[in-house]
C-alpha cells in the first residue's frame, strides 16, 4: 500500500528490513546498543561486526556509558547492509502506564529528524516495540502512522517505508493507515 503526502511517499510492505535499500533503516534497539534479539539481532548479523564496534564507541563517547534514552535516536553506518545508515532508536516497553504513546511517537520523530538532518531522503522502519517489548500492534500502528504522516505533511523528505515482518502485521498497519489518512 502506497500513499502520497505533500509530495512525499509513504509505503507499507511486508519483508525483511535488513534487505531494504533505503538510505537508512531503523533498528528497534535496546538502550545498551549492544544488540539483542528480534530485528536488532537480524540487523547486527546482516551488517557484520563493525556495526557493534561503532555502537560501542557511541555508547562510550556520545552517551558516556549511559543507556540511550527511550524515544531518542543515534545514527551509524550500515556496513554490509544495502542501506548506507542504521538509525538506532529505543522503543518503550508496554506496561500500560500512559507514557508509551508519547515515547513511541518520539522514536519515529527523532529518527525522521535525524535522517532529515543528515540529508537522507529514504528510510525504512520496522514495527517498533511490537515484538518483545509487547506494545499492542493496533495501538502502535496508529501512533507510528500518525507521527510519520504529520512529519511528512510538514517536511519535504522523500520516502518512508514501513517494513512489516508478517502479513498479519501488514494488515493491521494497512487498516490503521486508512484511518489516519481519511481524517
Ligand atoms: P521490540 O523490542 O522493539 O519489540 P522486536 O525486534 O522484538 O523489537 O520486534 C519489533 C518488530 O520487528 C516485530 O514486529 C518483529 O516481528 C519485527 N521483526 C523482527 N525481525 C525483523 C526483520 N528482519 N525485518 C523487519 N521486521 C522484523
Amino acid at each position: 500500500m502506497r500513499t502520497e503526502i505533500n509530495g512525499n511517499q509513504l509505503e507499507l510492505m511486508t519483508g525483511d528490513i535488513t534487505r531494504q535499500q533505503t538510505d537508512a533503516i531503523v533498528n528497534a534497539a535496546n538502550g545498551s546498543l549492544l544488540g539483542g534479539g528480534g530485528v536488532d539481532g537480524a540487523i547486527h548479523r546482516a551488517a557484520g561486526p563493525e556495526l557493534l564496534k561503532e555502537c560501542k564507541q557511541i555508547r562510550k563517547e556520545l552517551l558516556h556509558n549511559e543507556y540511550l534514552p527511550t524515544g531518542e535516536a543515534v545514527l551509524t553506518k550500515g556496513y554490509q547492509l544495502p542501506a548506507s545508515y542504521v538509525i538506532h532508536t529505543v522503543g518503550p516497553v508496554w506496561n500500560n502506564s500512559g507514557s508509551e504513546p508519547g515515547l513511541l511517537a518520539n522514536c519515529y520523530l527523532s529518527s525522521l529528524e535525524l535522517a532529515k538532518e543528515k540529508n537522507l531522503s529514504s528510510i525504512s522502519f520496522p514495527s517498533i516495540s511490537t515484538g518483545v517489548y509487547g506494545y499492542p500492534i493496533e495501538k502502535a500502528a496508529q501512533v507510528a502512522l500518525q507521527t510519520i504522516t504529520e512529519f511528512l505533511q510538514n517536511h519535504h523528505f522523500g520516502k518512508v517505508v514501513m517494513t512489516l515482518f508478517s502479513e498479519q502485521d501488514y494488515e493491521v498497519y494497512s487498516q490503521a493507515l486508512k484511518r489516519v489518512i481519511s481524517v
